[in-house]
């Protein structure tokens, strides 16, 4: 079957030449195609280019969307989530808006601890229900691949739990879910002043279990003072990949703690949040190509530090971009937010917001061989958007303008 997109006014192909990350200066060069067409042959793309080039013959038995002069671009990847959860904490929001700090919060019952109750006493039917009423959502705003997370569980029942949740959506729904283990992403209040005991269960019953039954492709961990050491989370991460579960860390995010030199040593596929990342930190990541995943969405939300952006790039880090969609600190999954608060907050340009949410936040997943741009031989994921050209995309912000979404080839009915 032949699908073919036709009269699109900027096609935004964000094509890589085959490369599977793009940095520095190359991020300003999107591969835009003015006046442009697309054949897609049942889910993958065969053919991109002008419409002047596009053979007659070729619309024969084909499908057509006329696009009508808007523009068309990659699906976006959101490669950081929790979206599977329960309950919500916007009390929380509301202390924190008259001034209430996190810690005052958290003794008062709330964060993420807050969430593991809720979670822990949801069933995995309701737990389902409530996630694929956001998926939904996420795909309507021009997300076609996301990233979520265990680590509302905190125990082996309830991780599992939502580890099945994550891959059954995978199955049953049309978006593609990328799972990742995250049981290091708070102390469970049953191990209070042990932690140690906490991470031999992490390392002895967790992971095996996650990779035996293949529940997840990443494993994770919270990275911080406070919660995992470096040396935790070494211990962690290494176990994971004896399973075969690739590295991400969450780090660097309230102090500068060392975690994207760990990311850097233990060869992470990425390492995430990086509000305070130190210059050596940089450096590391510069050099070893660990793709820096930005969460600006949590410093909006909690009025927090943005991530050195400009910094990272100019010094050659890989930067993508994620909404980190989860009850405590960022309640969105829009990710052109993301991309104004990267272009407002972040000094990125629209260019840059742009690759940071597709291609690069594709091969912070691993699967930039086969998602983010518009080229030959790749997933045909792809939204259609009403504006007049790609540059609205962070400049008119708090709209969704996504017209059409298109995942495997399919045009998406909501
Ligand atoms: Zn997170």
């Amino acid at each position: 079957m032949i699908l073919a997109l036709i009269n699109i006014k900027q096609l935004v192909t964000v094509s890589a030449h085959g490369d599977r990350v793009k940095t520095g200066k190359t991020m300003q060069d999107l591969g835009v195609i003015e006046n442009g067409a697309v054949l897609i042959e049942n889910d993958s793309i065969r053919w991109c280019g002008r419409m002047e080039e596009l053979s007659m013959s070729s619309l024969k038995d084909a499908d057509v969307l006329d696009c009508i002069n808007r523009i068309v671009l990659p699906g976006f990847v959101d490669p950081h989530t929790h979206l599977v959860f329960s309950g919500s904490r916007e009390n929380e929001f509301a202390m924190r808006s008259t001034g209430s700090s996190y810690q005052e919060i958290a003794s008062k019952g709330g964060g993420i601890l807050n969430t593991v109750n809720s979670v822990r006493q949801t069933t995995k039917k309701d737990l389902k229900k409530l996630a694929r009423k956001y998926l939904n959502k996420v795909l309507q705003h021009g997300t076609t691949t996301i990233e979520i997370k265990s680590g509302y569980g905190l125990d082996v029942d309830n991780e599992i739990k939502i580890l099945e949740v994550i891959t059954e959506l995978n199955d049953e729904e049309m978006i593609t879910i990328i799972s990742t283990f995250l049981g290091a992403h708070a102390i469970p209040p049953e191990f209070t002043g042990n932690k140690q005991e906490y991470i031999r269960l992490i390392v002895e019953k967790m992971i095996p279990y996650v990779g035996k039954k293949k529940l997840a492709s990443f494993c994770d961990a919270f990275c911080e003072k406070g919660y995992f050491e470096p040396n935790d989370c070494r211990t962690i991460i290494s176990e994971g990949m004896k399973v075969g579960l690739l590295p991400k860390l969450h780090a660097d995010e309230l102090t500068a703690g060392g975690g994207a030199e760990l990311a850097a040593e233990l060869g992470a596929v990425s390492v995430d949040h990086l509000e305070h990342i130190s210059d050596i930190g940089i450096r590391a990541l510069a050099t070893t190509g660990v793709i820096a995943v930005l969460l600006p969405g949590v410093s909006l939300f909690l009025n927090h530090k943005y991530a050195p952006a400009r910094k990272m790039i100019d010094q050659g880090v890989v930067v993508a971009l994620a909404t980190d969609f989860n009850p405590g600190s960022c309640m969105s999954y829009s990710m052109p937010m993301m991309m104004t608060l990267a272009c407002t907050q972040m000094q990125m340009s629209p260019e840059e917001a742009i690759v940071s949410s597709t291609l690069n936040a594709a091969a912070a997943l691993n699967l930039s061989h086969s998602l983010g741009s518009i080229e030959i031989g790749k997933k045909a994921d792809i939204i259609v958007l009403d504006i007049p050209n790609y540059k609205f995309i962070p400049y008119h912000f708090g709209e969704n303008h996504v017209w059409r979404v298109i995942k495997n080839g399919v045009i998406l009915e909501f």
